[in-house]
């Protein structure tokens, strides 16, 4: 697609809420075309990290930057317009719209549809578009299902589809792999490969450690909302600092 992807980099990052350091000076980075994930124990900042990187949250401290521009403290649609994409792990799709409606209005000339009144108007284009994209998450359903009624695994694929329709050049996943049966988490592990295959820098927040570790270039290891380690799946699996904190060994 049309953007030349850049690297995610997030340098320093801090969060606290009151007294809680949530994240501590965490620096790492989200290369195009990779897998990056983040792991770590219940409370170790993850979804903090995550809500900073797709500016929900301020930073207490540091910064992070695409493409050399800073975007710390721009807010969420910046961001998101910046071409850092978010998908979430409680359903954000419009319950009452068709699957392909859902898609279409990300795309951005499907949004003008949006404006003209209620009832979802995408232009043919962008519902071809919509269409085609979501047979490439691999979404086989009907098209004109309301997204309110979709089953939980259709309901992912219809997510990731929606946050690829704004041509992202990093794509967030918080645990996207969660309730999903292990044909399920094959198919969507083939997914984003996929998107990452594609040239988009895909960070992913999962607790699923086969899948973690099956799919993933690069993993980054936080404790206590502090850096435990980072490297590849061979590594982090050898470091014993990972295996005591993490692994529970
Ligand atoms: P994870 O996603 O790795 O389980 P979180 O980022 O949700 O961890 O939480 C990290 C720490 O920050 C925890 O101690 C949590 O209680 C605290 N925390 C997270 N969000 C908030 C918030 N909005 N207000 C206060 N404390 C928070
Ligand atoms: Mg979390």
């Amino acid at each position: 697609s049309a953007r030349s992807r850049g690297v995610l980099r997030a340098e320093q990052l801090s969060m606290v809420f009151g007294g809680v350091r949530a994240v501590s000076d965490l620096s790492f980075e989200v290369q195009p075309g990779q897998v990056t994930s983040l792991i770590g124990p219940n409370g170790a900042g993850k979804s903090t990290a995550l809500n900073m990187l797709s500016g929900f949250y301020t930073p207490s401290a540091g910064r992070f930057l695409l493409h050399d521009a800073s975007l710390q403290g721009q807010g969420a649609c910046k961001v998101a317009r910046e071409g850092v994409a978010r998908s979430y792990q409680t359903s954000q799709l419009f319950g009452s719209l068709s699957v392909l409606d859902n898609v279409a209005l990300a795309l951005p000339r499907g949004r003008l549809g949006a404006l003209l009144g209620r009832q979802a108007v995408c232009a043919p284009a962008a519902r071809e578009r919509a269409a085609s994209l979501l047979r490439w998450c691999g979404y086989q359903g009907a098209l004109s299902l309301k997204a309110g009624g979709l089953a939980h695994v259709d309901r992912r694929l219809v997510e990731i589809a929606r946050a690829l329709a704004t041509d992202p050049e990093v794509l967030l996943l918080d645990e996207p792999a969660a309730g999903l049966s292990r044909e399920d988490k094959a198919l969507l592990a083939a997914l984003l490969r996929r998107i990452a295959a594609a040239g988009i820098g895909v960070l992913l927040v999962e607790h699923d450690m086969a899948l973690v570790m099956e799919i993933s270039d690069h993993i980054v290891v936080l404790d206590a909302g502090q850096l435990l380690a980072r490297g590849t799946p061979a590594e982090i699996q050898g470091n014993a600092a990972v295996r005591r904190a993490y692994l529970g060994e």
